[in-house]
């Protein structure tokens, strides 16, 4: 069950500040305020999902489509395209999920190395 107070569902109704990368009407993307790397940015849509199933089995393709699209649009926005990335998602508490909306962490900037966040 989503939990309409959590964190991210707070940030995305405008109640507790980020420092935006990127914002439509659908995906938010902002710092992560602990990095793990230079770059640390977080993705996520709009829609009330907690974990990446609940994302891609329960929301229509298009919606789905489009967050993904938009991941590699700020990879590219934010310019590390070229020099590289990891992308990842954690999912419940063997996953390491912290916060229970949905969500990407883009790692970049340097070698990622062993960092798995
Ligand atoms: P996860 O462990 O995958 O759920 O990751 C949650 C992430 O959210 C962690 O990397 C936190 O540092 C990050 N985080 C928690 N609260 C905030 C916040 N208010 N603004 C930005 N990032 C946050």
């Amino acid at each position: 069950m989503y939990d309409n107070k959590n964190i991210f569902a707070q940030i995305i109704a405008g109640n507790i500040p980020c420092k935006k990368i990127y914002e439509d009407k659908d995906v938010l993307f902002f710092e992560d305020i602990n990095p793990v790397s230079k770059v640390h940015v977080l993705g996520i849509p709009k829609v009330k999902c907690t974990n990446f199933s609940d994302f891609v089995l329960n929301y229509n393709k298009d919606i789905v489509a489009n967050f993904f699209m938009k991941i590699d649009f700020v990879i590219e926005k934010i310019g590390i395209k070229e020099t590289g990335y990891r992308v990842i998602t954690n999912s419940g508490s063997d996953g390491g999920q912290e916060v229970p909306h949905f969500h990407v962490h883009i790692l970049g900037g340097e070698k990622i190395g062993a960092k798995i966040r």
